[in-house]
């Protein structure tokens, strides 16, 4: 009876304007009395709920690295738990130490999924969604990889994590199915109760990874990397999305960081082939937020494009080497410039030579090559590094999943190196 009134309720929503909201207060719905009318449970998580859970599962992953992390459940027991560590006193610069993921062993990287979500999309759409369960599931099965990467199932972002730079009021109304059919088409992904869940993994995913490189950085000293196969969602603003991105959490990642660590000097190298817009715009007027942008000039986004800290449009099919040579050089100066705290790699690899969008007719070498380089210059500085997925749009899927895979597999083999070169985990 319950499940028919949700398809109902569900199947009327579909397909014309939404009206606003007025559950406590304009657009704001109080989530424990709105969401059973729109969305099952196991679709949207509650707020908060989520690190306590991941976190002892994930504890346990320490002596089997590549086992995954049961996705987070939203059980009373989590929600009081979470309730009540987030009621305990914290001072400005502390993390809420029962909400944070373990960071996992020293020279394994930790990577988050959000493939279980699966988001329905309609026949001939053009994004690939496929291609995360893919790349995570060829990450699963390298043999090379085994005790190198320990993979879990990414939270969803807490409220008060995604609204260091997303407006409520458009939170929420992303949550409760209220936006409008031209925000949705800007987006560009038809609203379903899978997206809603996945787009607060994906951003909770670069949030735990974020976390995860902080304590280990604090605890061990020295390089640390962490990723998201998933999220590099850099064209949301801070009020709407555009170019299938929802949130922004490379953003919400750095605000949290800077929050909760006191940092002041973040790196963002946005290596996708579209300029990350969003993300520009949101740290426009932030001192302690760097964004380098490498990115196709003819590419999208034209109408939308913002000014990054730097930006370096470049031609059609400027290849590898004149890529390279470009990296080689910015990456120490901005090191040098900037004295980042933490790196945020948008690791896109839509500049692939035969991606859909992209323009700039790179191989995967070249590929791979721009992926130790900065993975290189990060360990090298001894700055945390953060890894995002980005786009990647060959039809059919497979070379773009070889390239996200090559850039977890490549960061695992990295970091492995350098734990074994730093027994101690220390430079
Ligand atoms: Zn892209």
């Amino acid at each position: 009876m319950q499940a028919a009134r949700r398809l109902r309720l569900s199947a009327s929503f579909q397909g014309r304007r939404r009206r606003p909201c007025t559950r406590g207060g304009p657009f704001l719905c109080t989530a424990a009395a709105h969401i059973p009318n729109r969305l099952t449970e196991s679709a949207v998580l509650p707020y908060h709920a989520s690190y306590g859970a991941t976190a002892t599962a994930a504890a346990a992953g320490t002596a089997a690295p590549l086992a995954a992390a049961a996705p987070a459940r939203s059980t009373p027991q989590a929600l009081a738990a979470a309730a009540a560590a987030a009621a305990s006193p914290a001072g400005a610069v502390a993390p809420r130490p029962a909400l944070l993921p373990p960071p996992g062993p020293s020279g394994v990287l930790v990577a988050y999924y959000a493939d279980h979500w699966r988001v329905p999309l309609p026949p001939g759409h053009r994004f690939p969604m496929e291609k995360y369960a893919a790349t995570h599931g060829s990450l699963e099965a390298d043999p090379s990889l085994e005790g190198l990467v320990q993979l879990r199932a990414a939270p969803p972002v807490d409220f008060e994590d995604v609204t260091l730079v997303h407006e409520p009021a458009y939170v929420e109304r992303f949550r409760c199915n209220h936006m409008t059919e031209p925000e949705m088409r800007n987006v560009g992904f038809p609203w379903s109760e899978q997206l809603v869940g996945r787009t607060f993994a994906s951003c909770g995913g670069t949030v735990a990874a974020m976390h995860v490189v902080m304590q280990r950085h604090q605890q061990q000293g020295g390089g640390a990397i962490a990723g998201n196969i998933a999220g590099g969602t850099h064209h949301a603003f801070r009020d709407r999305g555009e170019g299938f991105c929802v949130f922004n959490d490379i953003a919400v990642a750095a605000n949290v960081a800077m929050r909760d660590y006191g940092l002041d000097s973040i790196l963002v190298v946005d290596l996708d082939v579209h300029q990350g817009n969003g993300t520009a715009d949101i740290f426009q007027n932030d001192p302690r937020v760097t964004t380098f942008d490498m990115f196709g000039d003819k590419n999208y986004p034209w109408k939308t494009r913002r000014t990054n800290t730097y930006d370096v449009p470049l031609r059609d099919e400027t290849g590898d080497e004149e890529y390279l040579a470009l990296l080689r050089s910015w990456l120490p100066r901005l090191l040098r410039d900037h004295r980042p705290q933490l790196i945020l790699f948008q690791a896109g690899v839509d500049a692939l030579r035969g991606d859909s969008f992209g323009r700039l007719g790179m191989s995967r070498s070249g590929l791979l090559a721009r992926n130790n380089l900065v993975y290189g210059t990060a360990l090298e500085a001894g700055v945390p590094l953060v890894i995002t997925m980005g786009g990647g749009y060959t039809r059919p899927m497979d070379a773009s999943v070889s390239c996200h895979t090559d850039v977890y597999r490549t960061a695992a083999y990295r970091l492995a190196a350098w734990a074994r070169s730093t027994p101690r985990g220390q430079d």
